[in-house]
């Protein structure tokens, strides 16, 4: 270890005092409150420069896997280093980028064999939403611009994406830039604990036959994420929703785009939502757990039928001009490799279906069975759990995640409701000990502050 160097953390607070901004923080409440300087990780912990430890209840926001540091994701990435660390892929591969093409075509939808790499989830969606705009006027119906999104949508923090998006708090300002959508309403579900309360499409079915039945001619996608809306709070969908979205879509010759940047590669249970659904879409978004939490990376796959629309001579300029200059870097590339075949052994010796049962048991014995919580959401390994209504100045969402990290816990909080993402490999103790020191905090923080109504 290194020697402990006492007033480390005070430095390093004082400079991000002065020269950070942080996103999606509110500066002037990072200000108030004491800042945290995570320095390394241990698999599902995080240390800090006090050498205090925290287990990561956020996945280092929804992207971490196999835990910190791991040893076979490390050897990858060194491996992949001491080739070289990054190469461009406009107008030339490198071996490891085309090995992880043929992997994720290996465990996509058997129509989808096309890869199109880039470094974020927001851009892989805007690649998405480019090549299905771009393929009309390339298949002669130009006239196919329109594109469909669900209520309470979030596809990323571009303008393409903020269009697609639904999250008014957050993007409602830049909206005269924006392009327009059509809505339709997303269904309802709540789940917890493997425990349907309620669960209605019909609206949502309703409105996309109205929708498509008027435009699809001038329609060209629909842009979901599907199984879960987890920016909107973990919103839940019916199973089997997909695929009926996915069917009309067909039938009505409208593009099918999913977001599974969130919800993939074991986040929701299966490695990928679509193919459990047996849904084959147009274009398949990848990115946070892609690369294990490890590097930046995305992917946009679709289907050959789309690949050879872009295709003629030069001078025809049917080429697809978008490309980022970190776009498939070969070092997530590797990582992502890896970690990709280690999920597969996880699902195949049963780990993976363990570590599910014993999230679903712990939902429902503290988020369901501690009363704390009037509103619980679960699916997979992921959770929302909605705080008593308090007015939003209060901030009683932030309070419980400031207090959960005294008992040892990073978790993050929208709003009043606290999410729950672990990384895919936290134990059972480990999971105990989050539901545990997440309802220790939650009491503290209530009994503070009691309700103002007193109920
Ligand atoms: C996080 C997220 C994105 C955006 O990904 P970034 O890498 O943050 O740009 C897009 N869609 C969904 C569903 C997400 O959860």
């Amino acid at each position: 270890m290194t020697p402990v160097d006492e007033n480390r953390t005070e430095r390093v607070d004082r400079l991000d005092g002065v020269h950070a901004w942080h996103p999606f923080t509110q500066m002037s409440e990072h200000r108030a409150h004491p800042r945290l300087f995570i320095e390394r990780g241990e698999g599902c912990w995080l240390y800090d420069t006090e050498g205090n430890r925290y287990l990561d209840g956020n996945a280092s926001i929804w992207t971490n896997v196999h835990g910190h540091n791991d040893p076979d994701l490390n050897a990858a990435l060194v491996g992949q280093l001491e080739r070289i660390a990054h190469s461009t892929t406009l107008g030339l591969a490198h071996p490891t980028g085309t090995r992880l093409s043929e992997k994720l075509a290996s465990i996509a939808p058997e129509g989808l064999q096309r890869v199109f790499y880039s470094d974020n989830g927001s851009n892989a969606v805007e690649i998405a939403l480019k090549l299905s705009f771009q393929y009309w006027q390339l298949a002669g119906q130009p006239e196919k611009t329109g594109v469909i999104a669900l209520n309470g949508a979030y596809h990323g923090d571009t303008f393409g994406t903020m269009s697609v998006g639904d999250s008014g708090g957050f993007h409602g300002r830049f909206s005269p830039w924006c392009f327009p959508a059509d809505r339709v309403p997303a269904p309802v579900c709540d789940e917890a604990g493997g425990i349907v309360h309620a669960s209605d499409m019909s609206a949502s079915l309703a409105r996309l036959d109205e929708l498509l039945a008027e435009k699809a001619a001038t329609t060209a996608c629909l842009i979901m994420e599907p199984w879960v809306q987890g920016s909107a709070g973990m919103r839940l969908q019916p199973r089997g929703f997909l695929k009926e979205v996915a069917a009309r879509c067909r039938r009505a010759g409208v593009h099918l785009i999913l977001d599974e940047v969130f919800v993939g590669f074991g986040r929701v249970g299966p490695m990928l939502v679509c193919r459990e659904e047996g849904v084959e879409p147009d274009f398949l978004c990848l990115a946070k757990g892609l690369t294990a939490g490890y590097l930046p990376l995305a992917a946009t796959l679709t289907t050959e039928a789309v690949f050879e629309a872009f295709l003629g001579r030069f001078e025809e300029y049917k080429a697809f001009y978008h490309g980022h200059t970190f776009t498939g870097n070969p070092l997530g590339a590797a990582v992502a490799h890896k970690s990709i075949e280690k999920i597969e052994a996880r699902m195949a010796d049963g780990r993976h279906a363990e570590t599910l049962a014993a999230f679903e048991a712990a939902v429902l014995n503290y988020g369901l069975g501690s009363g704390l919580f009037p509103v619980v959401r679960q699916r997979g390994l992921l959770a929302a759990l909605e705080l008593p209504a308090r007015p939003v100045a209060e901030r009683t969402g932030l309070k419980v995640a400031l207090e959960a990290r005294k008992h040892g816990l990073i978790a993050r909080a929208l709003g009043d409701t606290l999410l729950v993402v672990p990384p895919l490999v936290i134990s059972s103790d480990e999971i105990e000990f989050l539901f545990q020191q997440l309802t220790r905090a939650t009491q503290i923080v209530l009994n503070a502050s009691p309700s103002p109504t007193g109920a």
